[in-house]
């Protein structure tokens, strides 16, 4: 069977299905013979003992004290002899199944936790629910999934993937995933990008069509998921994936080579990243730069509280150091929206993505902002620094923003902390009145970086996580390319440079017009780097700039896409 979805991060791969879907439990109330579910009982709870032991022990390489923390708790509780002695109370008094009389005990100590007036109960509520559904599960034999604990080669495939799901991913056996949602900008996409492992999101039923262990063919070049395919298939596709590294390998003699086009003008190609350790994908595929640390999964990937100044000045630190001299812009806080904190409650919105988020949060929580602009500036004394504030809509905002960070630089100048000589200071381009304002902007902010799957998600009022709507995705039409035009322009207008950190940088049929409407840098997922150079090396700018302007008379994005196939021929 053949499922059609969105190519999010490219490359083949041929493996089992492994199923990441909580299992569905329908507990009903039923007669039953007290021993025997006393046994089950007895046997179940050592079962979820021992998960949450082997558990905690595979995730200790990847979490701190503070994260496996949460582990004790619940092993805690699964220890709790109150817990059992209430349920095995219910088994012997009313000769119950041990599955109904544990959701009982834990449906009324998650109400008594609930009902208190205190943070700390009202989080082991949390507790209860989980440490009974394993439970539970193990009464039912039914399977939890476990990203941690899998050994063998296998495709992943989920509704969606969250960030802690992407961290806990093993590469060596995560040969790449397939989405039940998704478009090619939602964080999922944009995390298997970074982790170079291929995937294809936004596969509508594939959760209820794919089975665990079926062979599974992930084709994330054309956008494709074969279930159980044919031998025929696996033989054609064994070959197209050997082709596709094939040309991967050849790209890798452009590592060293300048962005440069045959008359002569040189760009800048940088990678998005998501955390110190993607640095290593950056430089193996010549990134000039980082220009994009999305900062937000530092964040994301805490358990308890924000993460420290100190924390975040090492991640930080450890990035500027690693690039060695090179240009790396650190985006500032960008939650809210589709990325939510586990210890941070957002207010229920009707609109996350037009809420309560990003700059609009850091400005609300000086307290939160100024930690963070606090350890980005301690740690701008080990490189070259760019801080660049998201989701700026008004020029109070960037103002705003600007002047707690002077504050801070200023502050801790005074304490005696060394900090780097040229701190560049800009923003995103993502929202289309900031992009029609780019010459106003342009006067106070160093630089712009184009934020084009928000800028396109805004522009075109179509939600970027809804595969429903992601024809609207259009990078290519000219209204658009038009707003883009705006950006560079105002920036140049005043001697400033314009980047784009959305993934249109890498659209292999975006870069041409890009370099023709004069963009300064592309920041991209690592892996496109090297194709985007070859692109580069391979156009006249003049050309290319003759071409940018005819795009933007043109109707629509198939206009477009053939003006740019045509000038490529
Ligand atoms: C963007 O909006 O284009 C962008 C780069 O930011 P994010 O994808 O993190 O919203
Ligand atoms: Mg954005």
């Amino acid at each position: 069977m053949v499922l059609k979805g969105i190519a999010a991060s490219s490359g083949i791969a041929i493996a089992k299905v492994y199923k990441l879907q909580q299992p569905k439990l329908t507990i009903v109330k039923k007669e039953a013979d007290k021993e025997e579910e006393l046994a089950k009982l007895d046997k179940a709870f050592t079962k979820t003992i021992n998960d949450i032991e082997a558990i905690k022990q595979r995730a200790a390489a990847n979490l701190s004290e503070e994260e496996l923390a949460i582990f004790d708790a619940h092993l805690m509780m699964a220890n709790d002899p109150e817990m059992k002695s209430q349920i095995q109370d219910m088994i012997k008094n009313d000769g119950v199944n041990a599955e109904y009389a544990t959701q009982e005990v834990a449906n009324s100590m998650v109400a008594m936790f609930e009902s208190m007036d205190n943070d700390y109960f009202k989080e082991r509520a949390a507790d209860v629910k989980d440490v009974t559904f394993r439970l539970q599960c193990n009464l039912v034999g039914a399977i939890i999934p476990d990203l941690t604990a899998i050994d063998e080669e296998v495709v992943i495939v989920a509704e969606d993937l969250t960030p802690s799901d992407t961290a806990q991913l093993n590469k060596t056996y995560t040969k790449g995933f397939a989405t039940a949602i998704g478009g090619r900008t939602s964080h999922s996409a944009i995390m298997a990008r970074s982790l170079e492992i291929p995937a294809v999101v936004g596969c509508g039923n594939i959760l209820e069509v794919a089975n665990h262990g079926d062979l599974l063919i992930l084709d994330a070049v054309d956008g494709a998921v074969i279930i159980n395919p044919s031998e025929e298939e696996v033989k054609v596709y064994t070959e197209k994936k050997v082709k596709f590294e094939e040309e991967k390998e050849a790209l890798k003699i452009l590592v060293n080579q300048k962005s440069v086009t045959v008359d002569g003008h040189e760009v800048e190609l940088a990678g998005n990243i998501g955390s110190p350790k993607d640095v290593d994908g950056v430089l193996t595929n010549g990134g000039e730069g980082v220009g994009l640390f999305r900062t937000e999964f530092l964040y994301m990937n805490c358990e308890t509280d924000f993460p420290s100044e100190d924390e975040q000045f090492e991640a930080y630190k450890e990035v500027l150091e690693r690039m060695n001299g090179k240009k790396v812009v650190i985006r500032t806080l960008d939650i809210g929206g589709d990325k939510k904190l586990k210890y941070f409650t957002f207010p229920e919105e009707m609109n996350p993505f037009l809420g309560y988020r990003a700059v609009r949060f850091c400005l609300d929580r000086t307290d939160i902002f100024r930690t963070q602009l606090r350890a980005l500036i301690r740690a701008s004394a080990y490189g070259r620094l760019c801080i660049m504030f998201p989701m700026i809509a008004t020029l109070d905002e960037f103002r705003s923003a600007k002047a707690l960070f002077e504050e801070e630089k200023a502050n801790l100048i005074a304490e005696g902390v060394k900090v780097g000589e040229k701190i560049e200071v800009g923003m995103m381009v993502e929202i289309p009145a900031s992009a029609v304002l780019a010459d106003q902007f342009a006067k106070e902010a160093d630089f712009f970086s184009i934020g084009t799957n928000d800028l396109i998600q805004y522009s075109m009022a179509a939600d970027r996580m809804s595969e429903k709507v992601s024809y609207l995705y259009q990078p290519l039409n000219p209204s658009i390319l038009r707003l883009v035009k705006m950006a560079i322009d105002g920036a140049h207008s005043q001697g400033k440079w314009c980047g784009m950190c959305g993934e249109m940088a890498g659209d292999e049929l975006a870069a041409p017009v890009l370099l023709g409407l004069g963009l300064d840098e592309f920041s991209m997922s690592a892996s496109s780097i090297l194709r985007a150079r070859k692109m580069i090396r391979s156009l006249s700018k003049a050309e290319m700039t003759e071409m940018a302007n005819k795009a933007l008379q043109q109707e629509t994005m198939a206009d477009v896409v053939e003006l740019v196939k045509n000038s490529l021929k």
